[in-house]
This record gives C-alpha cells, structure tokens and sequence, in this order.
C-alpha cells in the first residue's frame, strides 16, 4: 500500500480479481474525486508484493509474486511496461529525476532498470547479501541506496560517490526487515526482527571493510594452517584454523586474533575478531558508537518516519501498531 499526501491519494495491491480470479489487481483511490477507486484487474497474475505511486509521472509501480515488475498509469489504469525479475521482489524504490528504478529480491540482488515511457533497459545488478533483500531505502539527495536483508546486515550503496563503494552495517541479531531514511538529519532506521530499531550517522566518513586475505599460514606468526601439509612436515608444526581480522582482512591464527574489537566506522557495532597489532591500532575515538539501539519490544515488518514531528511508525507481526516519538535521537 503506498500514500502521497500530496495528491491525497492511494494505491494498495490486492491478492484477488475482484471476480474471484487468481489475477492481482491494484487499485487507485483518489480523495478528490470523493474515493472513486480506479481498478487495475490484471496487473499481476498472483499477489502483488510492492506497490509505489509516482505523483509526478501518474505511475503506480508494482511487483508480484509472479516475479513480474509493472508499471501503470495511475490515470488510465494501463500498463506501460513490465520486466521478469529473478526472484520474487520484496523491495522497491524509485529515483523520479533518472527515472531509475530499484526492485530488492528475494535471492539477494537488487536490479536497477531504467524505465521510459513504455519500455525499460537493465542498467545494473548488486549483489552483496549473503540472504534475500528484505527492504530497500533511497535517498535522492545523496544518491545512496540503503538494502537490508535476512542476512541481518544492511549495505549502502553509494551510487552517487561514483566508485563503487559498499558499506556494509552490522547492528541486527536478526533480519532486518524495514529501512527508513531521516534525509534532514542523514540518519537511517533500519528494524529487525529481533525488535531493534537502530538509528545510524550516516553523517562521518565510513570505510569499507576488507577483502579476506588467501593465505596457507598465518599472516602474523607464519604458523601453517591446518591443510599446508608440507609446510605442518617441514616445520614439525601442528596445523592450525584459519580465522580473518575484521580490520585489515589478514588471514590469521586464532592465537594471533584472541581480542575482540568493535569497529563502528567499517560498520561493525558489536565487537568482532580482530589481529593483535589492529586491536593495538583502533582508538578509543574510533570505538566511539555511530549508531543508537533502541528496543521496540515487537517484530517489525513495516516502518514509517514522518520527519516534520520526529515521529516514528512500527507495525508488527503482533498486529500492534506503535508510534514513537524520535525526537531525543533523531536531530
Ligand atoms: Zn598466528
Ligand atoms: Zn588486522
């Protein structure tokens, strides 16, 4: 279901035809011609997932269980174009400026098409979660696609940096199941299934986190790693597990890494596994948490931030909706 409060009207997907059919519909309610819907009866053939009205293009963008992206004219009700996606969509966002589309998935990618009038051309694919896309999150101003997935872990992509940067956010125990953006403030919200709602500043300079490093020993302590058998001959030495620092990506033995670290700015909140000499290397400053951790006390699937009051919208799979006030933490 999607509302714009500037044009008073709304658009939500069905499951049925109105006439008991197995095809899904949308309709398009608009406040000022006193609720008079205008059907789409045939614009999937099963449920439809997503559902976004563009008021300044009079399109309702939808997808479908049927793995099918759409678009429509709100007006009219038909359809201008459609793609197959890989997997079913559960994310969906628009740039109206480029006209680029984002349609998050449920195999873990995220495909951006650019759409015209009445046909569209693939521009790109990311692929970065290790799960399926579970939500997505633009924000126009600074060209940055937020995606968080059931892989507990939320990327940014940078599009308008132009270098291709990732950065990875690691503040969830649990899926995280719905994103939104406080564009004034440069703060995301991101919601999981564990109940945590995370605030993070996405104002400071972040890094991306290492490639892990190949290596047959430890890259500190040059120990062999359990499977170098001519080296564990050689040296008489026991082999041992390869582990990797979150930090510099060395490969290293678990002797080498024994500390534990959180490294806020590469994303990481909860302390993981870094090397001696990084754990030696990270500041007190660096540690400084960029994130808020809030309990919402409800497994959150849908998310709204209305910026003018600071007001926060969870609704849970409890059938509980709560209002927050996020004025303490979201300024
Ligand atoms: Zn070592
Ligand atoms: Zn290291």
């Amino acid at each position: 279901m999607t509302f714009s409060p500037s044009s008073r009207s709304m658009s939500e997907g069905g499951g049925l035809c109105p006439g008991g059919g197995v095809g899904a519909f949308w309709q398009a309610w608009d406040w000022h011609k006193k609720l008079t819907p205008s059907p789409n009866e045939n614009a999937h053939q099963s449920r439809v997932t997503m559902i976004l009205f563009v008021l300044e293009l009079e399109w309702v963008l939808s997808t479908g269980q049927d793995k099918q992206f759409a678009w429509h004219c709100s007006e009219s009700g038909q359809r201008l174009g459609g793609y197959r996606t890989s997997a079913v969509a559960s994310g969906l966002q628009f740039d109206v400026e480029t006209r680029h589309v984002f349609i998050g998935d449920h195999s873990g990618q995220v495909t951006i098409l650019k759409l015209e009038q009445e046909n569209c051309t693939l521009v790109t694919t990311f692929r970065g979660h290790s799960g399926g896309v579970t939500a997505l999150c633009w924000d126009p101003v600074q060209r940055v696609l937020f995606s968080g997935s059931s892989d507990h872990s939320v990327i940014m992509w940078d599009i308008g940096g132009r270098k291709g940067t990732a950065i990875e956010l690691q503040g969830h125990n649990d899926r995280v199941q719905a994103l939104s953006y406080a564009q004034h403030t440069r703060q995301l919200i991101s919601c999981g299934g564990d109940g945590g709602i995370v605030v993070w500043n996405m104002d400071v300079e972040r890094q991306e986190t290492p490639e892990w490093l190949d290596s047959d020993s430890c890259q500190k302590c040059d120990q062999p790693f359990f499977w170098n058998f001519k080296q564990m001959w050689d040296s008489k030495k026991i082999g041992l597990r390869q582990h990797h620092c979150r930090k510099c990506g060395k490969a290293v033995c678990g002797k080498c890494s024994s500390k534990r670290s959180s490294i806020p700015l590469m994303g990481f909140e909860f302390e993981v596994r870094v090397c001696d000499s990084c754990h030696e290397a990270i500041t007190d400053e660096e540690r400084a948490p960029t994130a808020t951790f809030h309990d919402s006390k409800h497994n959150i699937v849908h998310v709204h931030f209305d910026a003018t009051r600071g007001w926060l919208l969870t609704s849970g799979t409890d059938k509980v909706i709560k209002l927050w006030d996020m004025t303490p933490v979201v300024s």
